[in-house]
């Protein structure tokens, strides 16, 4: 199995500040691996410089020992490593299917390679082929976030990096969205995303990493970082004792 990805000493910023300030991470291959901390802690950054939206100004980046760190996000995702845009990005007048087909833009002239993969992804997402003839912009905003996910997944990603899955989800469509994570993890790929909703990133998660201050705090299983008493009350907001699956 592919998808160990891994961090040395990562600086990276904006302007003239530094958020990273020497960031060390192991993703396992085959982890859902979840990101928490405060706002401003260098989740996102994190993940930027994953994705080669934000190039490491010191430290490396690898993908199964290989560096990708620097490299523009054409390169990254040639890798594997796709990062599922937060919003927007669908064409409203284009239907879910089209829209999930421009996941393989690159790939285009390949007719048939394409049409596997479509089929991969309904396989995998069954109520994308319920959907298929709908306008994208007459989906609800649960919808969209699924669609965008799903093609996303058009170039097999071996790593999928997801920022804030839940932001403004409701509750049925939060499942859904968490119901793909673990099923794309049960098909072998590696997850690597950022909660602010502590419970369901960790109830999800089968690695718990906190960030403080743009470094890692601590790592370890979810359940153990749940159960900290000092990182409940000072990095998760002191209100989180059990983690809740959805
Ligand atoms: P988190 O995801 O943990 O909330 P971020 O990685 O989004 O944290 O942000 C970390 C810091 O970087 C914050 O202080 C934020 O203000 C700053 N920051 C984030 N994005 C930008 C940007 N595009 N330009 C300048 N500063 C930014």
């Amino acid at each position: 199995m592919g998808g160990s990805l891994e961090l040395k000493g990562v600086v990276a910023g904006y302007g003239g500040s530094d958020v990273l300030q020497g960031v060390d991470l192991l993703v396992e291959p085959g982890s859902i691996t979840c990101i928490v901390g405060p706002n401003g802690a260098g989740k996102s950054t994190v993940l930027r410089a994953v994705s080669g939206l934000l190039p490491p100004r010191k430290g490396t980046i690898t993908l199964d020992g290989e560096p990708i760190g620097g490299l523009d996000p054409a390169g990254v995702l040639q890798h594997g490593v796709v990062q599922v845009p937060q919003h927007g990005g669908l064409f409203p007048s284009l239907t879910v299917r089209e829209n999930v087909l421009m996941g393989a833009w690159v790939l285009r002239r390949n007719r048939s390679l394409v049409r596997s993969r479509y089929d991969r992804v309904v396989e995998t997402l069954p109520v994308l082929a319920e959907w298929a003839d709908r306008r994208s912009g007459n989906l609800s905003g649960g919808q969209r976030r699924l669609v965008e996910f799903a093609r996303s997944l058009m170039v097999e990603p071996s790593v999928v990096l997801l920022d804030e899955p839940s932001l403004g989800l409701d509750p049925a469509s939060l499942k859904q969205v968490y119901d793909l994570v673990r099923v794309l993890n049960g098909q072998g790929v590696t997850v690597l995303l950022v909660e602010q909703n502590v419970r369901v990133g960790l109830g999800a998660a089968t690695w718990a990493v906190v960030m403080e201050s743009g470094r890692v705090r601590l790592s370890g299983p979810p359940a153990e970082v749940l159960d900290n008493p000092e990182i409940a009350d000072l990095y998760l907001g002191g209100t989180i004792s059990r983690t809740r699956r959805v």
